[in-house]
Parts: structure tokens; C-alpha cells; sequence
């Protein structure tokens, strides 16, 4: 098949690589669209060492699995772990314990240890799989992958009308969180460097300021959703003491942090990765959240590496690649 190879930090376009095979409890999917993610953009900087097919938010059809699958539309939960396939048994302890996204044996698809969705196939276990409403078109199904993490926030930290939020980086993931915020009735702010970033939030009826208009200390909760080393420091800057502050973020190397005043202004570190599909689907499917205005482009698999390159500029929405 045709797929997308990352290694040694070179994205290219391959037509040798092996059809997946399901395993048992496993669907074959036929991927349709697939998005690409900031992750993907910090795999080919070195990110989890990655190499193989990478890519992990997408919209396909059951193409091989159980007569009650096939043909269905679906998106699908990226961790893959031992809650995944059943029977339940000899379960890791993470597992035991209900925090399924933390397995210690997961493998993730197209970020650690399993091929992802930028080719024609992808293989995956049945328990991960959610169907996509009739209605909803591929591109916005394509985004239920990203929002569910956007909404793992609301899992963790509690927002009400009364919380003042920041939202740092109004990139792709940026967006996506602020709209869920903004959901929540939260003294809601979205800032970044990048205008397009600013105007797009604006444009959603959301207050955009920039980097230099942050208030330091003016806000219970700050999200940093940068990708970017320095969002660290610019997140912690604005959070009151006492306050939480949220990494989105996911990016290679290290942030150059300062522990003492964070022990001295108790701020609460809060990581946060992948969340639930349910309100994902249903905010889609509600109208919601309104992703219509996120997408860039759409680029065909062969042009995957433009498709990259494009989507590593400053202030680039979503770039979509069609299989
Ligand atoms: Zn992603
Ligand atoms: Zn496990």
C-alpha cells in the first residue's frame, strides 16, 4: 500500500509498504482523511524516535472485521492498551487501576510503537473504534481525535463562569481548546504571536490578545498549548498564585523552567494528552463546537511531505491529507 514513512528525521511517500493485518478484536480501516497534528510535525524532530507510518487523527470505513463493523464510518481512540482487547485479564497495574490512557504496555498509534492512519490502511483493535454519526461530514469527523484532548482539560481541572482562562498559542490544538473553554461561560482569553492565530479566534467570538498584552498573575488557570519550549514560561507568567497551569504542549527537548516560584506561589501543574471521544462526537455533532473554519487545506498523500512542510509555518490551520 501507500503510506507515509517518517525515520532519521525525513518525511517521504512510499508505495511498498505491507497491507496491516487485523488481529483478533481487530478491524482493518480504510483510511479517508486524515489530519495533520503538531505531533506528527515533532515525530520527524526526533520526538518518541519515532519511525514508520506516522499520523493519528482520521476519518475511515471498516473495510475487514466482524459483519456488525463493516462498512462503518469511524474515528478512533489512539491508545491502544490492555483494555483494549478482551478478555480483561492479566492486566496491567494502570490498567487495574482504570487509568487505561497510562497502560504501561500501550502503543499509540503514530506517535510510540504502532503504524499510524497516513496510508491507505490502518489496523486497530475493535474496542477503540467509534462510529461517526450519518451526518457528519469527513471533516469534521476528522477533528474528534483533537478535540477529545481539548476536552480532557474539563476531566481535570474545574472551569465555571467565574474562572479566568488563558489559553496560550492559538494554533491548531489552541483553537480547538479555546472553543471547548468557551463552552464552559469561562472569563475566557486566547494569546499568541501569530495573527492569523488571533484573528481566527476572534473570528469564533473569543477575546484574542497578544503576547505582550498578557496580564501576569490575572488568571486562576492558563493552558499552554504553544508546542513551543517558551509557552512554558509564558503560561506560568500569567497564573495567579494558586492557580493551575495546563501543558498541552508536546515538543521534544526540554523548557527551561524556574521550580522556585512555583513552590512558593503553590501552582498547580496539570500535564493533559488525549481525552474523551463521547463529547467530542457530540459537540461536533451538536454544531457546538464549529470547526469549519480550521481547516487549511487538503492535500493528496503523495504530496505528504508539502503537506508538512506547509503545515510547519507559523499560523497554518489544519492541513488535511487525503488517501
Ligand atoms: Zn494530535
Ligand atoms: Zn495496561
Amino acid at each position: 500500500m501507500i503510506g507515509v514513512w517518517i525515520e532519521d528525521g525525513r518525511v517521504e511517500v512510499r508505495s511498498d509498504l505491507p497491507d496491516p493485518t487485523a488481529a483478533d478484536s481487530e478491524a482493518v480501516v480504510a483510511v479517508k482523511i486524515a489530519g495533520v497534528c503538531g505531533t506528527d510535525l515533532a515525530l520527524l524532530d526526533g520526538y518518541k524516535s519515532f519511525r514508520g507510518i506516522p499520523g493519528h487523527e482520521f476519518v475511515g470505513v471498516v473495510e475487514k472485521g466482524p459483519p456488525g463493523w463493516m462498512g462503518a464510518r469511524v474515528v478512533a481512540d489512539i491508545n491502544v492498551t490492555c483494555a483494549s482487547y478482551p478478555p480483561a485479564r492479566d492486566r496491567c497495574p494502570s490498567c487495574g487501576w482504570g487509568r487505561e490512557t497510562h497502560c504501561e504496555r500501550r502503543t499509540i498509534l503514530g506517535i510510540s510503537g504502532r503504524d499510524g492512519v497516513f496510508a491507505e490502511k490502518v489496523a486497530l483493535p475493535l474496542a477503540n473504534l467509534y462510529r461517526v454519526p450519518v451526518l457528519m461530514p469527513d471533516e469534521v469527523a476528522v477533528f474528534v481525535e483533537p478535540l477529545a484532548a481539548a476536552y480532557r482539560i474539563l476531566e481535570q481541572v474545574e472551569i465555571t463562569e467565574a474562572t479566568r482562562v488563558l489559553v496560550v498559542g492559538p494554533g491548531r490544538l489552541g483553537q480547538l481548546v479555546a472553543r471547548v473553554l468557551a463552552g464552559t461561560g469561562a472569563r475566557l482569553k486566547v494569546a499568541g504571536r501569530s495573527e492569523e492565530g488571533l484573528e481566527r479566534t476572534r473570528r469564533a467570538g473569543i477575546t484574542a490578545v497578544t503576547l505582550e498584552e498578557i496580564d501576569p498573575g490575572a488568571f486562576d488557570v492558563a493552558v499552554d498549548c504553544t508546542g513551543h519550549p517558551d509557552g512554558f514560561g509564558l503560561a506560568r507568567a500569567a497564573v495567579r498564585a494558586a492557580g493551575t497551569l495546563v501543558l498541552k504542549s508536546t515538543f521534544p527537548g526540554r523548557a527551561l523552567i524556574e521550580v522556585g516560584s512555583r513552590a512558593v506561589d503553590e501552582i498547580t501543574v496539570v500535564g493533559s494528552r488525549c481525552g474523551p471521544f463521547r463529547p467530542a462526537l457530540a459537540a461536533l455533532a451538536s454544531g457546538d463546537v464549529d470547526v469549519a473554519d480550521l481547516i487549511d487545506s487538503a492535500v493528496p498523500l503523495p504530496d505528504a511531505p508539502r503537506a508538512f512542510e506547509h503545515a510547519s509555518r507559523p499560523g497554518v490551520a489544519k492541513v488535511l491529507l487525503e488517501i
